[in-house]
C-alpha cells in the first residue's frame, strides 16, 4: 500500500509470524485499525513488555515471568523423570498428559546435520547439573522425529552416557518428519508409552 509507511511496517512485522503471508498480514493490520484506542494501546503494551517480563526459567528453560516456571514449582510433579525437548513450544502437548508427572527440560535448539552447528546452543551442561542435583532417574528424549531431532537426541544421549540414569527416546506413534508440538494427546501418550532405551 502506498504512502502508508506505518501500516506497511506493521504488515512486514506481522509477516514474521508463523503461517502469516502477505494477505493474512494485511487483513490483520486492517483489523487492528478498527480496534478502539484503549484496546490497541493494550495490544502494543503486551508486545513491548514481552522481552522485559517474559524470560526463560532458570531451571528448565521454559518461558516464565518469575524466577521459576509453574512446572518447576508444581509440588505434584516429581524430579525423577525429565522429558527433554528442543523448544518451549514442544512442551505444550506433554504438559496436558494426565499420566505424566515428571518435569521438563528445554535444550534450546537442534543440531544441524551438515555442520554439527547448534551444539553450543544446547543447554546440556545445565541438564547434566540438574540430573545430578535433582537425582533424576530417567530422561526421555522427545526431540522431533526429524534428521535434526534424531541427531540431537543421539548427541545428548552420548553426552550423558556416563551418568547413572536411564535414557529413553520417544517411540512409534510420531510420524517421521513430524513435530511434537503438533501431535495430539493420544499420539504423544503412545509415543511415551512405547519409548525405547537408548542406554
Ligand atoms: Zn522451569
Amino acid at each position: 500500500m502506498d504512502n502508508l509507511p506505518t501500516l506497511n511496517a506493521l504488515i512486514e512485522h506481522l509477516k514474521r509470524l508463523p503461517s502469516v503471508g502477505q494477505k493474512s498480514a494485511e487483513r490483520m493490520a486492517q483489523a487492528l485499525l478498527t480496534f478502539d484506542d484503549k484496546t490497541l494501546k493494550e495490544f502494543g503494551t503486551s508486545i513491548s513488555e514481552l522481552r522485559e517480563k517474559v524470560h526463560l526459567c532458570k531451571n528448565c528453560g521454559l518461558y516464565t515471568e518469575n524466577e521459576l516456571c509453574s512446572f518447576c514449582l508444581d509440588p505434584k510433579r516429581n524430579n525423577s523423570v525429565l522429558i527433554v525437548v528442543s523448544y518451549p513450544k514442544d512442551v505444550l502437548g506433554f504438559s496436558k498428559l494426565e499420566d505424566y508427572h515428571g518435569r521438563f527440560h528445554i535444550l534450546g535448539g537442534v543440531i544441524s546435520p551438515s555442520s554439527n552447528k547448534g551444539i553450543e546452543l544446547l543447554a546440556i551442561s545445565e541438564l547434566e547439573k540438574r540430573i545430578v542435583r535433582d537425582k533424576v532417574e530417567e530422561i526421555i528424549l522427545a526431540t522431533n522425529p526429524t534428521v535434526e531431532g534424531e541427531l540431537t537426541a543421539l548427541f545428548v544421549s552420548k553426552k550423558l552416557a556416563g551418568l547413572p540414569i536411564k535414557i529413553t527416546r520417544l517411540a512409534y506413534g510420531l510420524p517421521m518428519g513430524g513435530q511434537v508440538d503438533y501431535a495430539d494427546a493420544m499420539t504423544l501418550f503412545k509415543a511415551l508409552e512405547g519409548r525405547k532405551d537408548l542406554k
